[in-house]
């Protein structure tokens, strides 16, 4: 069952082992081994008071727990011990963010079930006959299973993604519509084949494809950045290193950054391997989850394409890891365990002589500097793939610009999508800005609807007909009367969001098909993927998109990119705030003149002399790494020094400032590293959930051992009440 060179430690029945659980404790339990012994590394179901929990052997118990009251291992899991390489990796990874080691196993079996016997399981096909008489409920059951008739699913699965009760499902069952099949669960992956022909490469991309090869070949660590524009063909040279993976037998991982990206993505894993490969993402069922665990620990799945947290799969022996739009602020998990999966990917791969590579046509700044460092190989495509150029890219000068208030879309914007819809051709506008209006406010007080939880304001949606808080999720109706002053008929809306953005195209194109692309308006990651491949189908002239639509799609019709507000990511104070702008801007142009049709890329600014838009419109990349590089260097801050972030939350403001000022005085072993200690000072989010936030920020020089003088400093802490404290090692974000 283990892997390749792997000697497992082998304990016998009733020897003493030490085993750690998910639970949220600081320690190891000691254990008997059950009857028949157990391996190092076994996931097994242990006895925790009236419980039986989640756990893994984690080596030779301690010997100071009585003897008499050692409780046994209830069972070992039929799946294959967790490989010593991952039970260090976890080790690592704990130790780098700060997180206490159950929470690092939590995070590596999150998949349902695995404690389950292996079994047989009924799922449901297609019946020979037909319903006696349809139904609405009915006809979506059947579309359903039609249109994924390649997936198992369960009875209740299939109602669950038809959104009909059980008893549709049964009543099609007993009709004969759907037949039920026994099938054993959690069966191997169709195999790959990485010898099938691929795509014959222009000479620059065979070279990048070599230089992947090789290093995969080579069977040891490295990072290759590999940097190109749009539509240069990363993805088609980056599965020729995933082919070199499989052809040596070792297991492939392809992470990318949104669920949304998989549908056309995984067409393409298939056109090139023959069959498709295993998927991880919360969108997937709990079963395909349960199989792809267990298969990757068993060897039964070469190649993985998943979201972040599939870095924490236990494979098997993992060979490559590919990290497209390596850039991507969704590689940091926000919430729970806060980690760059980037960064993991790295750590993981260096921990399991792995390749990484690291994809991007406007990689991050760290990954960048990286490169130039020496630290990681760098491999560029400078043209994009056959016609295709990249846009011509030009600022509308808004301050020139005559603007109806309450409108938008300048003339000379509205002239270009004109000029386009004439030629059958499709226009995007882009404005990362969900719902309808940003600010609603009463005009009698001029006070703005805010959260009642949060220090937020309160977004219109008009789609939902609704407000909402976009830092908790609370929703309510739009107030008739002014909550402050209670005047009637007084509340407006100000500034755009992309719903209001899409009324007025609609108001300037009254012919057009317009399609508004925002998370929000769509029921599921199913409905929006379906839309998109609509949209890439030709069927809209006009797309109105947030930053959903920055994110590798492709629109063959597509030559012209409106940015609405380029200066948008310009405010603020976040140190990261020209990157982001910069990565955007670039990425949404990108998304113009894919194919034959050259692509043109309009930035409405009310500052176009802005250095950051200047760079964004030239298009000297290294120039704009180089001065940002250099302004960073200057100011001591990431990638040239490090940073910790911490976040301490409550209900009661005033304790939570009470521990904040204790941590600030008792700051010593910050000190003795040559750290320093900024805050404590309310959050630029102040209050979510109605808990009070407060934080701090450490700088350090890049070299300086943070975690361990923040484990001292944190050690005497122990926290009242409500009261809540996390770390965030290199924070992205400063919410
Ligand atoms: P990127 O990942 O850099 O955005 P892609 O790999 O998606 O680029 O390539 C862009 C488009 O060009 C895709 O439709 C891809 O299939 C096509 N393409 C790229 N290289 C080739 C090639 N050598 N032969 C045929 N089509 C290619
Ligand atoms: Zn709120």
């Amino acid at each position: 069952m283990s892997g390749p060179g792997d000697i497992q430690e082998f304990f016998h029945h009733g020897e003493r082992v030490a085993v750690l659980t998910t639970q949220p404790l600081d320690r190891l339990l000691d254990y008997r081994a059950p009857e028949g012994g157990c391996f190092l590394g076994a996931y097994v179901e242990v006895p925790l008071g009236p419980r039986k929990v989640l756990g893994v052997v984690w080596g030779p118990g301690a010997g100071d727990f009585d003897s008499a009251k050692l409780r046994a291992v209830n069972r070992v899991l039929d799946v294959a011990p967790m490989r010593e390489e991952m039970r260090q990796f976890l080790g690592r990874a704990a130790d780098y963010t700060l997180t206490p080691m159950p929470a690092m196993l939590r995070l590596a079996t999150r998949a349902p079930g695995l404690s389950d016997p292996p079994s047989m399981r009924k799922i449901l096909r297609r019946g020979d006959r037909d319903p006696d008489r349809m139904t609405e409920a009915r006809t979506r059951v059947l579309e359903t299973i039609d249109q994924y008739g390649g997936l198992a699913f369960t009875p209740g699965e299939l109602a669950e993604m038809a959104g009909v009760t059980s008893s549709v499902v049964k009543g099609l069952v007993k009709q004969g519509a759907l037949r039920e099949e026994d099938t054993p669960r959690d069966t191997p992956f169709p195999v790959l084949d990485p010898d099938l022909p691929g795509k014959e490469l222009t000479p620059d991309q065979a070279s990048a494809a070599g230089e992947l090869a090789e290093a995969v070949q080579s069977g040891r660590y490295g990072t290759t950045l590999l940097k190109g524009v749009t539509g240069s063909g990363k993805t088609e040279v980056y599965l020729e290193a995933v082919a070199a993976c499989l052809r040596q037998g070792r297991q492939a991982l392809v992470l990318l950054p949104e669920i949304a990206l998989t549908a056309e993505f995984l067409t393409r894993v298939e056109a090139r391997f023959g069959a498709r490969p295993a998927e991880w993402h919360s969108g997937a069922t709990m079963t395909e989850r349960r199989r792809v665990w267990k298969m990757v620990g068993q060897g039964g799945a070469q190649l993985v394409v998943g979201a972040r947290s599939a870095l924490f799969l236990p494979f098997r022996d993992l060979g490559l890891i590919i990290v497209d739009e390596e850039h991507d602020t969704s590689y940091k998990q926000e919430d729970g365990v806060l980690y760059s999966a980037r960064d993991m990917a790295v750590l993981r791969a260096a921990m399991c002589s792995a390749q990484v590579v690291l994809a991007s046509a406007t990689p991050s700044l760290e990954s960048w500097a990286n490169a130039e460092a020496g630290k990681y190989k760098r491999v560029d495509l400078k043209a994009r793939f056959g016609a295709a150029v990249l846009p011509e890219m030009r600022a509308i000068d808004m301050r020139d610009e005559a603007l109806q208030p309450q409108t938008w879309i300048s003339p000379t914007l509205r002239q270009a999508m004109a000029d386009r819809m004439q030629k059958g051709e499709q226009s995007l506008l882009f404005l990362n800005r969900r719902g309808y209006a940003p600010v609603t406010l009463c005009r009698a007080c001029g006070q703005q609807v805010a959260c009642d939880h949060c220090d937020a304001r309160m977004v219109e949606h008009r789609f939902l007909k609704r407000l909402m808080c976009h830092q908790c999720g609370e929703t309510k109706p739009l107030p008739e009367v002014c909550p402050s002053c209670g005047v009637e008929g007084k509340m407006a809306a100000v500034g755009p969001g992309i719903e209001r953005l899409g009324e007025e195209a609609t108001a300037l194109f009254p012919d057009a098909r317009i399609a508004v692309l925002s998370s929000d308006l769509f029921g599921s990651a199913r409905a929006l993927k379906q839309r998109i491949e609509e949209i890439a189908a030709g069927e809209a002239d006009i797309i109105l998109g947030t930053q959903l639509v920055a994110k590798g799609h492709n629109f063959p019709l597509l030559t012209l990119v409106g940015v609405i507000d380029a200066d948008l990511g310009l405010q603020g104070s976040d140190l990261r705030a020209a990157e982001r702008t910069f990565q955007l801007m670039r990425q949404v142009a990108g998304r113009a003149g894919r194919a034959e049709k050259p692509g043109e890329a309009l930035l409405q600014s009310f500052q176009p002399e802005h250095p950051v838009i200047r760079a964004i419109l030239s298009g000297d990349e290294e120039g704009f790494w180089k001065a940002e590089a250099a302004e960073r260097q200057a100011a001591g801050v990431p990638p040239y020094g490090r940073m910790a972030g911490i976040i301490l939350s409550g209900g009661d403001v005033a304790q939570v400032f009470d521990l904040g000022n204790a941590l600030a005085r008792n700051d010593a072993p910050l000190r003795q590293i040559g750290a320093q200690l900024f805050g404590p000072a309310p959050a630029p989010i102040a209050r979510v959930r109605g808990r009070h936030r407060v934080r701090l920020l450490i700088k350090a020089a890049k070299g300086a051992p943070i975690q361990e003088a923040i484990s001292r400093w944190l050690a005497p802490i122990r926290l009242k009440g409500d009261l809540r404290l996390s770390v965030d090692i290199d924070p992205q974000s400063f919410y």
